[in-house]
């Protein structure tokens, strides 16, 4: 195997070459990597897709959080687009490419798409990365923000690798307004239309079009459809376990069409018609659906040694709580600190251990509250069917 150095695109010879590496370049890498950067500390991030990931639909945000987090005030030019609700809604589309312009061009991040990482180990000082095309490297800490179904998790809680089937799948997407035959009126409700029925759930809200307009006409519907009635497809599809652990998601264009076929039959029993047709168009479209298993995964630890993980690496919880992604900044803000307020003479993983002890305790609080939520939407969704 060929152990590599780091490549230095985008840092200038005089700068120190980044050994903190990110795995996973989505929302939570993202995030991590640019609070590191706007506190001093280089970052070298590694994401598997070459091109632009596509993770998910629309959430709400907190952007003075954001903001403080990242060192870059979505408020201020070149604005997030977002709509007013209980709390401002975005689209993951319009946060993926503001985070990921943001940190292109911010001075200690260097980037590598395409590149997936296969497993790593802790080192106790460093720590060693592998990669699917058989190169090797080192470095002085290996921060995981790779997802539900984290690699770096699988060496920091080898116990407990994987996330647990929460009991329910999302389907979800994300509709041009004007591909509707009508506009969609404001919810009444603040933004955020909320409703179940016949042991469904469904969120729905109108957001910021593609170019960010939210002029009537030119906006995005978006919706979740939640649905505990998929286990036998979970597992059929091997996306679920024997023992009950998610492995995948039911990413777009890969929903079968007997199962849109029967979510279409549903959608005039269910959903009021102000939804209903965007609902449609949405589960029609094999671009669009997408279906989310939810999972839940309350860590024993946050990081081993040069090991630490951040976002739903390091914690999963269900939609219900609106606090994943959130979760994932604060993550982002407290180990930025932490390593840079790191002494020189201490090593990496002091800080991250410090890291450890700050975010356990509240994530855990978090997943224990999403877990009772999801047995409280379980519940519902029995009684319905036994009524
Ligand atoms: C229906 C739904 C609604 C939601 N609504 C909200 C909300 O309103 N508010 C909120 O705060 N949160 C919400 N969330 C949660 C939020 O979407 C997630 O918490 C967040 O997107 C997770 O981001 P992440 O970067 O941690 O993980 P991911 O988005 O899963 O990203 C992981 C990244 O790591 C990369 N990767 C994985 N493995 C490897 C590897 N081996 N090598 C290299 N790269 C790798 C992946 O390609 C990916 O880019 C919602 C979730 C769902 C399903």
């Amino acid at each position: 195997m060929r152990k590599d150095s780091f490549p230095s695109g985008g840092v200038s010879s005089q700068e120190r070459l980044p050994q903190i590496v990110v795995v996973g370049a989505s929302l939570a890498g993202l995030t991590l990597a640019l609070a590191c950067a706007t506190r001093g500390v280089p970052v070298h991030v590694v994401e598997r897709s070459a091109r632009r990931v596509h993770g998910g639909d629309s959430l709400s945000i907190d952007l003075a959080a954001l903001a403080a987090t990242v060192g870059h005030d979505p408020r201020a030019h070149p604005i997030l687009p977002v709509v007013p609700a209980y709390r401002d809604l975005t689209t993951w589309p319009a946060l993926y490419s503001w985070l990921h312009d943001r940190a292109a061009g911010t001075s200690g991040i260097t980037f590598e798409e395409g590149k997936a990482v296969t497993s790593v180990t802790d080192l106790g000082d460093q720590a060693q990365l592998s990669f699917a095309d058989g190169t090797q490297r080192v470095a002085d800490a290996v921060i995981g923000a790779d997802g539900y179904n984290s690699i770096v998790r699988r060496t920091i809680a080898p116990e407990a690798p994987l996330a647990r089937y929460a009991g329910y799948v999302v389907w979800r997407g994300l509709i041009d307004e004007q591909t509707l035959m009508r506009p969609v009126p404001w919810p009444s409700n603040g933004g955020l239309w909320i409703e179940f029925v016949d042991g469904y759930r469904l969120v729905a809200a109108v957001l910021p079009g593609r170019d960010g307009s939210v002029e009537i006409g030119r906006r995005q519907v978006t919706f979740a459809w939640f649905d505990v009635h998929r286990e036998e497809l979970l597992r059929r599809t091997n996306r679920l376990t024997a023992d009950g652990y998610i492995v995948g998601t039911l990413g777009r264009g890969t929903i079968d069409e007997d199962v849109r076929a029967e979510l279409v039959a549903l959608i005039p029993q269910l959903w009021p018609q102000t939804w209903a047709e965007a609902v449609a168009v949405g589960v029609r479209s094999t671009d669009a659906l997408s279906g989310a298993p939810i999972a839940e995964y309350q860590p024993e630890r946050l990081a081993r040694g040069a090991l630490a993980i951040v976002g739903d690496a390091a914690h999963v919880v269900s939609p219900m709580t609106g606090r994943g992604f959130a979760t994932g900044v604060e993550d982002a803000a407290v180990l930025a600190q932490m390593l840079a307020d790191r002494r020189a003479d201490e090593p990496v993983s002091t800080a991250l251990a410090r890291y450890e002890s700050a975010r356990l305790p509240f994530v855990r609080g978090l997943v224990a509250h999403s877990k009772r939520i999801s047995a409280d939407y379980l519940r519902y969704a029995a009684d319905r069917r036994l009524a």
